[in-house]
């Protein structure tokens, strides 16, 4: 029952307070963080909880797959904010092995509207093994997609006008991309690293 959420948020706002008396004044005033999360919908990663970061601390968008698409405004809002008024320094692109609707991408099998979103995702498969195998949802070809479709994006995250006017402009800026082992819950970086060009 949705009535037992509101039941531990009860709790867990208590549980805060309890530690910093100040913790919900402070946040109420302004937010500062330092990150700014890509990362996919999937439950089993939460993102502020697998890098233990407390609210205030990471600006988050979330979707499936972890796209960074120029043409998807919600993105774009989310990361002009971060980087224009937030001034965020960090950016991190963070996939998940195992990950849902790369997997969905790599079968050639109809799934609604999903497959429109994820069109980009074949677009990595394709230029990643030259073709989408129709049986191609192995372990190790789903696991190097996942990684694969992390690279793609963060270079999408530096093409933008965003980002690009940002370095112009002398900000720093770094981009980042990780993958997330849902097995182990452990974060591994793909070294796919990019900063200021000057
Ligand atoms: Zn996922």
């Amino acid at each position: 029952m949705p009535q037992g959420l509101l039941k531990n948020n009860r709790e867990w706002a208590a549980r805060k307070l309890g530690q910093d008396p100040d913790f919900f004044a402070r946040l109420s005033r302004q937010q500062e963080p330092r990150f700014l999360w890509i990362g996919c919908s999937d439950s089993r990663v939460p993102a502020n909880e697998i890098v233990g970061l407390d609210p205030g601390e990471l600006f988050v968008h979330r979707n499936v797959a972890n796209l960074a698409m120029p043409t998807d405004i919600n993105f774009l809002s989310v990361l002009a904010y971060a980087v224009n008024v937030l001034r965020v320094s960090e950016i991190v692109v963070c996939g998940h092995y195992g990950c849902g609707g790369i997997q969905a991408a790599l079968r050639d099998e109809r799934h609604g509207v999903i497959d429109h979103w994820l069109e980009p995702v074949r677009e990595v498969c394709r230029n990643e093994f030259g073709t989408i195998d129709p049986d191609g949802d192995s372990r190790l070809q789903l696991d190097s997609l996942c990684e694969a479709n992390v690279k793609a994006q963060v270079a999408n995250v530096a093409k933008t006008t965003i980002v690009q006017d940002a370095w112009t402009r002398g900000q720093t800026l770094n981009l980042h991309g990780w993958i997330y082992g849902i097995a182990d819950g452990l974060l591994r970086d793909l070294e796919v690293s990019v900063s200021n060009p000057n």
